[in-house]
């Protein structure tokens, strides 16, 4: 069952040097610019700057993720594309086993031309660049920042598949998810270590936290707990303002009483 596009991001810390000017092209839209390699196909590059504005309106608006700047004018995210897979790895140094490419900090985006599951690659970063620029962070449990962004994956996902649920089922019945009170300690040195299996599990149950909490309630209240979070709560006290719920097992037993009446 595919419950994960399977797509490997490598997370860059420093943009590295752009395309060659003299080889380079740009493409400009309210909130990105698409910097590519002059030979690559203009209506290639227009789906990808109709299908990054998509995103950015859709993703900003689910949750009211309004922030201070805009990404307007030299604000604008950028999404480079390189000649082909080669190119990427040679000209943007990114990882040969990598899908993707992200600079979260520089909103940078790196990438070539039809890449394996682009859109779902473009949601999911996204929303994770949005997400944290909008609760201004730097600490953040990594199961609600990876629950968010395989959130907005799910529902803007074409033909989104049910598997998810099913293996979900599966995993509170036989008592195989990760504990909330260990989860909120999961961060990513220590899922680094984890074979693929937890590595999974403990995607599928943050985004199932993510699905419960607004599907319980509604994306207004979601909006909310994200304010608390925005102003300073932790975790615990934003979750006890918006939801009235006072812990972690809290959530965990309604968590499993939603997806197993
Ligand atoms: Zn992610």
């Amino acid at each position: 069952m595919k419950i994960f596009a399977g797509i490997i991001v490598f997370s860059l810390f420093l943009s590295p040097a752009s395309i060659n000017a003299k080889d380079s092209k740009e493409l400009y839209s309210d909130h990105f610019i698409i910097v590519s390699d002059k030979t690559i196909d203009q209506q290639y590059l227009y789906k990808v700057k109709n299908m990054a504005e998509y995103f950015y309106k859709t993703l900003t608006q689910e949750f009211k993720f309004i922030r201070d700047e805009p990404w307007l004018w030299k604000n604008r995210a950028k999404i480079f594309v390189a000649k082909d897979r080669g190119e990427y790895v040679k000209q943007f140094g990114c990882p040969e086993w990598s899908n993707a490419c992200v600079d979260y900090q520089g909103k940078a985006i790196f990438t070539y031309p039809q890449q394996k599951e682009f859109s779902l690659m473009l949601s999911h970063e996204l929303t994770h660049i949005i997400f944290r620029e909008y609760l201004g962070l730097q600490q953040l449990p990594l199961w609600l920042d990876e629950g968010m962004s395989v959130y907005m994956e799910h529902k803007y996902e074409k033909k989104p598949s049910n598997d998810k649920f099913i293996l979900l089922k599966k995993m509170i019945s036989e008592k195989k998810y990760i504990k909330f009170d260990d989860l909120n300690k999961l961060a990513t040195p220590e899922l680094k270590g984890k074979s693929k299996g937890d590595v999974d599990i403990f995607y599928l149950e943050s985004f199932s936290i993510v699905n419960f909490l607004v599907g319980k309630w509604s994306r207004y209240k979601m909006s909310n707990f994200f304010k608390f979070l925005k102003d300073g709560y932790n975790i615990n006290e934003a979750l006890c303002k918006a939801y009235n719920i006072r812990t972690l097992e809290e959530l965990e037993k309604q968590w499993m009483k939603f997806y197993q009446p």
